[in-house]
């Protein structure tokens, strides 16, 4: 099977944690520019499938490929890291005494360490590199502020601005809602939205207005039990009754 037009393919994924089955027997196609959603219940293995394309867990059978010729399962985390693969996680990990430009510095693709980057002087690409990010994150007046004093919604953006100055090919994003107003969703879903095609973008999500606004004419992948449950537009999966059983039907119930 030829796998050349996809950027990440997994393909017969496995994975126990203490004989169980937190990822089972799973296959996932990714398609270089695509914003893909993926939902599924609490426990369903989003998170572990996420652990399982950087490198933070192995897993134990299947194939992990990106762009056709890099086997992820036989790579380090920082090996994939470099590949151009970037993640954010739920709670936002920035530097908090450090400015939101210098957070931005500090993820520079190719920048050398801490310390350095932060003394170096920057040249004029990476200067409007840096304010192109802060354009695209929505944080171009609040560039000096220390990062510990942003808003929840603005640390997330900050550290989706991170992977963008990483030059991150591919950018996996767990729960960026979480902990959102409405407004600050919004805006989240209008900034994936504005990368689409440009960054190819993994996110997981739970919040259904969130999922609708960012994967309309995209395609959803819904996870349960570790396997692809369904996989389409938001819509078909939305009334498919398995996932209705699986997923919605039991969203208040969480
Ligand atoms: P989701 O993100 O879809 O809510 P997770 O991937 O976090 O689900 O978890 C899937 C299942 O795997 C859960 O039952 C969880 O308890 C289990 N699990 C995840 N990571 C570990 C781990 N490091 N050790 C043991 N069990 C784990
Ligand atoms: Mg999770």
């Amino acid at each position: 099977m030829t796998q050349k037009s996809f950027l990440l393919s997994a393909e017969g994924v496995n994975k126990s944690f203490d004989g169980f089955k937190a990822i089972n027997d799973l296959n996932f196609y990714l398609e270089s520019g695509e914003l893909r959603t993926v939902i599924g219940p609490n426990g369903a293995g989003k998170t572990t499938f996420l652990d399982l394309i950087t490198g933070r867990t192995q897993a134990d059978t299947g194939t992990i490929e990106f762009e056709g010729r890099h086997n992820l399962k036989e790579m380090s985390e920082h090996e994939i890291y470099r590949l151009g693969i970037g993640r954010k996680f739920q709670t936002p990990t920035v530097y908090t005494d450090h400015s939101v430009t210098e957070n931005l510095i500090l993820s520079l693709a190719g920048s050398r360490g801490v310390f350095s980057s932060l003394f170096f002087r920057l040249g004029s690409d990476q200067k409007d590199r840096i304010d192109e990010i802060l354009k695209t994150i929505n944080l171009t007046e609040h560039r000096d502020r220390k990062a510990g004093t942003l808003a929840h919604g603005q640390k997330q953006w900050l550290e989706i601005g991170m992977l963008l100055a990483q030059e991150a090919k591919l950018l996996l994003v767990d729960e960026p809602a979480a902990g959102m107003t409405d407004e600050e969703t919004a805006r989240t879903g209008e900034l994936l939205l504005s990368l689409a095609g440009k960054h190819t973008i993994v996110v997981i999500e739970h919040d259904m207005v969130f999922v609708r606004q960012i994967s309309q004419g995209r395609k959803v992948t819904v996870l349960h039990q570790g396997s692809v449950l369904c996989e389409g537009p938001v819509d078909s999966v939305q009334s498919d009754p398995k996932v209705i059983e699986v997923y919605l039907g039991r969203k208040h119930a969480r």
